[in-house]
């Protein structure tokens, strides 16, 4: 009996990851010959520092080649602990058992989605996000609740706008600061408010860190560092983007005991654990701070330097609605002029800056703002300058 695959419910509401997706079709036209400039991934093309990539070769002639803890080796979650403690007071009793190591920052979110949201429950999300969240809260069957951010204040949200959309369903929060997409970084006491309302209310705030060693203005705060307390509080962080390590797949969660007990549950049927060579590169990368910061401080100038050259073409288009990113190393600005009335103003602009000039970039719709349109800098100076030179020109002449 031949048979049609039909979708479970578990995944009815499920779309393909649209940043994941541009990217590996920006890589197929490549390899038909087209000269695309990929400004879609948020991948750093940076390599891993040397000194991780030994610290990986060494482990694997070292024989760690078996299964781990589930929750990751304790050595790894011991150095995650103590970076944490450094942010006290309220971190100062935080170790290794508050920690679970994972497959990427995105298995944590995932992880702690899963286990603390359910059927009923509402998430509140500010938008624009990360197009994985809205995703992530479906899969666990709760409802992901949509609080659009100020244009007035670089998209970000404030604990009024939360009150607004909550009800009593209400169950948790998901901030992330730098911002995937706008670059935006909360202040010490715009992050406080918000962790002091969530506290109040007794929401979960999942706080999703990914983008932190990456700011370019002055230090992006951590929830560790200002939140009233860490009892509704999961702060979900990895190696992928300060250390160049996307590949490898290591991140970790930090999170009340039996949130932590829970999750660790869980991974050890989703997962099991991450890979055992990349525990003990990241393992480098996080006890090895002289260089790992030393290799930050490079690729944060390098980041910077980059922002700082695309600034200077958008600055010839002092209308273009633009967010100035403060963190992480994306550009995100609002194209619907270019197409009035459209209900996709991103992804038709996307589509023929891709078409028409060659460069790849994730459409606002992906991360609920349609709009609008996401622009990576995690490239060479050149691509990125002669990609926003190209958007900025499909922008001026279609919105004539
Ligand atoms: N987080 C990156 C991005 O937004 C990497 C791809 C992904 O997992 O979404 O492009």
């Amino acid at each position: 009996m031949s048979l049609e695959f039909s979708p479970s419910s578990n995944i009815a509401l499920l779309r393909e990851s649209a940043t994941i997706a541009v990217s590996q079709r920006a890589k197929a036209l490549k390899a038909e010959g087209r000269a695309i400039i990929d400004l879609g991934a948020g991948e750093p093309d940076f390599d891993t520092p040397a000194f991780i990539r030994e610290a990986g070769k060494a482990a694997i002639d070292a024989g760690h080649s078996h299964y781990t803890a589930t929750e990751g080796i304790l050595p790894l979650r011991a150095a995650v602990a103590e970076m944490a403690r450094e942010y006290g007071p309220i971190t100062s009793s935080l170790v290794a058992q508050d920690v679970v190591i994972s497959n990427g920052s995105k298995q944590s979110l995932f992880n702690a989605c899963f286990c603390l949201f359910g059927p009923g429950d509402e998430v509140l999300i500010p938008t624009p996000a990360w197009t994985s969240y809205y995703e992530m809260v479906q899969l666990a069957r709760a409802t992901p609740v949509v609080v659009m951010g100020d244009p007035a204040n670089e998209l970000k949200v404030t604990p009024a706008m939360l009150e607004a959309a909550a009800t009593p369903r209400t169950r948790g929060v998901m901030l992330n600061s730098p911002c995937n997409p706008t670059g935006a970084v909360y202040s010490a006491d715009e992050l406080g408010e918000l962790l002091a309302l969530c506290h109040a209310r007794g929401w979960w705030v999942i706080a999703d860190e990914i983008y932190r060693r990456i700011s370019f203005e002055h230090e992006t705060p951590s929830a560790l560092q200002v939140a009233p307390a860490l009892d509704n509080l999961v702060v979900v962080d990895g190696v992928a983007k300060a250390y160049a390590m996307t590949g490898w797949r290591v991140g970790w969660s930090i999170a009340p005991r039996a949130l932590t007990k829970a999750m660790t549950a869980f991974q050890s049927h989703a997962t099991f654990h991450t890979a055992s060579v990349s525990q003990y590169a990241a393992l480098a990368a996080l006890t090895r701070r002289g260089e790992a910061d030393a290799a930050i401080v490079e690729m944060v100038a390098q980041y910077r330097a980059r922002r700082d050259a695309a600034l200077r073409v958008f600055a010839g288009v002092p209308s273009l609605p633009l967010i100035r990113p403060a963190g992480a190393f994306y550009f995100y600005f609002d194209v619907s002029a270019a197409f009035p009335g459209h209900p996709e103003a991103g992804s038709a602009f996307a589509a023929r800056l891709l078409e028409e000039e060659g460069v790849a970039i994730v459409p606002g719709a992906a991360f609920r703002t349609p709009d609008w349109v996401r622009v990576s800098y995690a490239s060479p100076e050149h691509d990125v300058v002669e990609g926003v030179t190209r958007a900025v020109r499909l922008w001026s002449d279609l919105k004539r």
